[in-house]
C-alpha cells in the first residue's frame, strides 16, 4: 500500500508542481494552484489495454522501410473541415477541436459523425442525453447528404473504462467524444474536469487510437479568453488542433488550424449556422458583404486573407460626440489595442479629434480578423464616420498601416486583387510599396492585368486626400 500522491496543478495552464505555490511560474497567474489526487493504481494495467492482438510492438526499422501513410485518410462528406484537416481524416489521428461553449461543436461534429455512412461511428457524449442528441439529429438528417444513423452509436458515458469496453465489442471507425471535461479515468481520484483527469483521460485516448490506428476527435470548451487549463494543456499531447470560433449570435463559424501534424496550418473552413446544421461557405466574400449596395457612412471593405483563404469582409465604424468625460472605444472581431493604436496615428499624424470621441467599431458577420491588411479599411472606415462621408461605392481597402501613417505593402496582394476584383469591385487601394514587381521580393505586384483599378498610395494623408 503506497499513500496518497498528489500534485498541485496550476488551472490556468496546466503546470505541475509538487508543492503549492502562490504565482505560476509558467504564465504568472497568482492563486492558481489546486491539489488534486493523482494515485494511480496500477501505472501499467490502466487506461487502455489488450485492445486487440495485433497490437503495435516498437522496434526499430529502416526509414525507406516505411511505407508512407499517406493515402490512408478518411475523406469526409464536409469539404470546409477536410480541408482544416489536411485533406481528411488520418487514420490512428487524435484531433482537438476547441471552442467557446454553445457555438455549435457538438453540432458540427455529430453531423460529420451521422455523413459517415460507411463506417462505425462511436458518439460519446458526456453532456447531453440521448433523447436530446436523438432530437438534434433529426433537426439535421433534413440534409440528403447526412444519414439516418444505421452506423451511428451514441454512448452516454464519461468513465473511460466503460467506454472502452463499448468500444472493444464495437470497433468502431471513428470515435468522437463530446467534450473531454466530462471524462473521468478511475485510475485517477481527482473531479472530472480537473487538470490530471484531463490529462489522464486524454492520454488513454492517445494510447487507443495509436494502437488501433483508430481516428478519435476530442472535443474541449474553452472561455471567453481562451484560457481554461483543459484544451491547452493537450495541445502537445494531440496531432491536430482545431479551434471552432465565431460569435453565437451570428450565424458564421470559423473553423481554424492551429497545429497539425499532417498539413499545413493555414487552413481554414467557413460555416453558416443554420436550423439544420452547418452549412459550409464555399464563397464567404458574397455573404459577408450581401450589403454594399447601402450607401453609408462609416462602412468600409477590407481584402484580407484568412489562413490562405481570400476573404473580402465589411468593417463597420460609428464615431459620435462623447458623452461622458472618458471617451469609449468599442470592438468587436477586431483587435482593442490596434485599434487604438491606429486612433494615435490619425490623431498625431492627421490631426483628426478622435480624443473626444467615442468610437465603435464592429466587423461584419461576427468574424474575428487577424490579418493585419484590415488597417486600412479600418482607418478608412473610421474617417468616414468622422466625416459622416460615404465612401464612394465599389472600393475596396488591403495594407497595413504604420506608427508614422506610412501604409505598409502585404503579402499575398495578386489573390487580394483578384478575389476583389471577382466580387465586382471597381478600385482597390493597395500600398505603393507592393509596387513594382520585383523590388519588393514575395510581395511585389506582378505586372499583370487585372480588370480593376489598382490604386497605389504611400502615407494615409493621400488617401484622405483622394477619399474625402
Ligand atoms: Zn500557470
Amino acid at each position: 500500500m503506497s499513500k496518497v500522491k498528489t500534485a498541485f496543478f496550476c488551472q490556468n495552464c496546466g503546470y505541475e508542481s509538487v508543492k503549492w505555490l502562490g504565482q505560476c511560474p509558467s504564465c504568472a497567474r497568482w492563486n492558481s494552484f489546486v491539489e488534486e489526487i493523482i494515485q494511480k493504481q496500477d501505472a501499467k494495467t490502466n487506461g487502455w489495454k489488450n485492445y486487440d492482438t495485433n497490437k503495435r510492438i516498437n522496434k526499430t526499422v529502416a526509414l525507406n522501410e516505411i511505407t508512407s501513410s499517406e493515402e490512408n485518410r478518411l475523406i469526409t462528406p464536409d469539404i470546409e473541415l477536410n480541408r482544416v484537416l489536411g485533406g481528411g481524416i488520418v487514420a490512428g489521428s487524435i484531433v482537438l477541436i476547441a471552442g467557446e461553449p454553445g457555438i455549435g461543436k457538438s453540432t458540427l461534429f455529430l453531423q460529420n459523425g451521422l455523413a459517415l455512412k460507411d463506417i462505425i461511428v462511436l458518439y460519446v457524449s458526456g453532456e447531453e442525453s440521448e433523447q436530446q442528441i436523438k432530437m438534434r439529429a433529426e433537426r439535421l438528417n433534413t440534409d440528403p447528404l447526412i444519414g439516418q444513423g444505421e452506423n451511428f452509436y451514441l454512448l452516454t458515458e464519461t468513465s473511460t473504462q466503460v467506454i472502452f469496453q463499448e468500444i472493444k465489442k464495437l470497433k468502431p471507425g471513428l470515435v468522437i467524444v463530446d467534450s473531454i471535461q466530462t471524462l473521468q479515468t478511475p485510475f485517477i481520484d481527482s473531479s472530472p474536469g480537473s487538470i490530471s483527469q484531463i490529462k489522464e483521460s486524454a492520454a488513454e485516448f492517445q494510447r487507443f487510437a495509436k494502437d488501433t490506428n483508430t481516428p478519435v476527435f476530442l472535443i474541449g470548451h474553452i472561455t471567453k479568453d481562451g484560457t481554461i487549463a483543459g484544451p491547452k494543456i493537450l495541445e502537445h499531447m494531440v496531432d491536430t488542433v482545431l479551434q471552432f470560433e465565431g460569435d453565437r449570435h451570428y450565424a458564421y463559424r470559423i473553423l481554424r488550424t492551429l497545429k497539425n501534424r499532417f498539413g499545413s496550418t493555414a487552413e481554414l473552413g467557413i460555416y453558416e449556422m443554420t436550423d439544420t446544421g452547418m452549412k459550409g461557405v464555399a464563397n464567404p466574400s458574397e455573404i459577408l458583404i450581401a450589403q454594399k449596395e447601402d450607401h453609408l457612412s462609416g462602412i468600409a471593405i477590407a481584402a484580407t486573407i484568412e489562413g490562405i483563404r481570400p476573404l473580402l469582409i465589411e468593417v463597420q465604424a460609428l464615431v459620435t460626440q462623447s458623452v461622458y468625460g472618458t471617451p469609449q472605444r468599442t470592438v468587436t472581431g477586431f483587435d482593442l489595442r490596434r485599434l487604438q493604436l491606429l486612433l494615435a496615428v490619425l490623431e498625431k499624424r492627421g490631426g483628426f479629434h478622435f480624443g473626444i470621441k467615442d468610437v465603435f467599431l464592429n466587423i461584419a458577420g461576427g468574424i474575428k480578423v487577424e490579418d493585419p491588411s484590415t488597417d486600412l479599411a479600418v482607418l478608412c472606415a473610421l474617417l468616414s464616420s468622422y466625416e459622416d462621408s460615404p465612401m464612394q461605392q465599389h472600393i475596396c481597402f488591403a495594407g497595413e498601416v504604420g506608427l508614422s501613417g506610412e501604409i505598409r505593402a502585404v503579402n499575398r496582394i495578386e489573390q487580394r486583387i483578384a478575389e476583389a476584383e471577382k466580387l465586382g469591385f471597381e478600385k482597390i487601394i493597395v500600398s505603393k510599396y507592393n509596387l513594382p514587381a520585383g523590388r519588393q521580393g514575395q510581395k511585389g505586384l506582378a505586372r499583370q492585368k487585372f480588370n480593376i483599378e489598382v490604386v497605389t498610395m504611400g502615407r494615409v494623408d493621400e488617401v484622405y486626400k483622394y477619399l474625402f
